[in-house]
């Protein structure tokens, strides 16, 4: 170990005047020193992906992470996929580099906010997208993720009304699809996937009559019909791998890891905007501060931990449970080229 780890500074400032190869020296060595494992998110900066011991998506990789012997779980994302992880490994200690590193979307929707829906709507299932904080998975009876929320809908008895939370354009995509017309949607949105619009759209299209358009259900209805191929982003990986040229309707990042993986096929965003500031709050200074200070620490009331495990688990019996990523999709996630996500989540 350098003889610098052993002088801890004070802010992530201090650490953000050293260089990034001592950063990453000190990151390593304390990693070991504290039996921890990184998780990088899809949507993280290039540097904190190549510190990162797994890539990926918030479910797959906080469980993941609930299989290995780490004591220490280190999330780079946002502070909803912390919890995930936290929920999934009750036991761990799991570290946040930036706590203001928060989901908008999530945030939408508060426990007390849903408490009143619920008490609106007596009798009503709760379904919450993944993309929401543990207090509100807790409240919910089961969660979903951008791929199953239609299958999720499905399962529930088609006489009950359903309050989805928090993302109106999944909760419309899944009425869309199942035909329900009892489906109470909360007004919450992604900003990323919600800013695009159809002029973005109309001006890749001429730009590249030849490509799909591929938009994920996170996404305003109107952007939705005018698309070729509405699905999450473990979708728009199978059909990078099987088209020439994709107009990619989601975060950036995902075009970007796709580009670097086909160089010679034509992917290009629906819009140059979409790119989640949040996701990218987390530095490695930040990060090698948060190891350094064993800060900040995520933890759940036993309540939520419990009420949240149950609501995933009610989706992951549902969905035939997790299933790891295979050796070729691992190694390709490994090196940032495929995403096995769906959206952030
Ligand atoms: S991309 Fe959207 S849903 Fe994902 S973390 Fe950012 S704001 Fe939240």
């Amino acid at each position: 170990m350098s003889s610098t780890l052993t002088d801890r500074l004070e802010t992530p400032l201090d650490y953000a005047a050293l260089p990034a190869d001592a950063l990453v020296e000190r990151i390593r060595a304390r990693k070991e020193e504290l039996n921890a494992v990184i998780l990088g998110h899809n949507y993280q900066r290039v540097e904190i992906q190549e510190v990162s011991d797994y890539l990926g998506d918030s479910l797959g990789l906080s469980q993941e992470a609930a299989d290995t012997e780490a004591d220490v779980i280190v999330f780079c994302g946002v502070h909803f996929m912390a919890e995930t992880a936290k929920v999934l490994s009750p036991e761990k200690t799991v570290l946040m580099p930036d706590l203001r590193a928060g989901c908008p979307m999530a945030d939408f929707v508060t426990g007390d906010a849903l408490r009143r829906l619920q008490a609106q709507h007596p009798g009503a299932a709760t379904v919450a997208y993944v993309n929401s904080t543990a207090e509100v998975k807790a409240l919910s009876d089961i969660c979903c993720t951008s791929s199953n929320a239609v299958r999720v809908v499905e399962s529930i008895p088609e006489d009950r009304t359903i309050l989805f939370v928090p993302d109106r354009n999944l909760a419309a995509y899944a009425a869309e699809q199942t035909g329900r017309e009892n489906i109470v949607a909360w007004d919450g949105y992604c900003y990323v996937h919600d800013d695009m619009v159809l002029e973005e759209l109309a001006a890749a299209r001429r730009a590249h009559p030849e490509a799909k358009v591929v938009v994920h259900p996170e996404a305003r209805a109107d952007l939705l019909e005018q698309a070729d191929i509405v699905t999450s982003t473990a979708g728009m990986v199978d059909i990078a791998e099987r088209e020439e040229a994709v107009i990619f309707g989601t975060e950036r990042g995902l075009v970007d890891r796709m580009k670097k993986r086909f160089p010679l096929k034509t992917f290009v965003p629906l819009s140059g905007a979409a790119i989640c500031g949040n996701m990218k709050m987390n530095t490695l200074a930040k990060l090698a501060w948060c190891l350094d200070h064993r800060q900040h620490e995520v933890t759940l009331d036993p309540s939520v931990q419990e009420g949240a495990a149950r609501a995933l688990q009610r989706m992951l019996d549902l969905s035939g449970g997790w299933t790891p990523p295979s050796e070729e999709e691992a190694r390709l996630e490994a090196a940032g080229l495929r995403s096995s996500g769906c959206g952030c989540a």
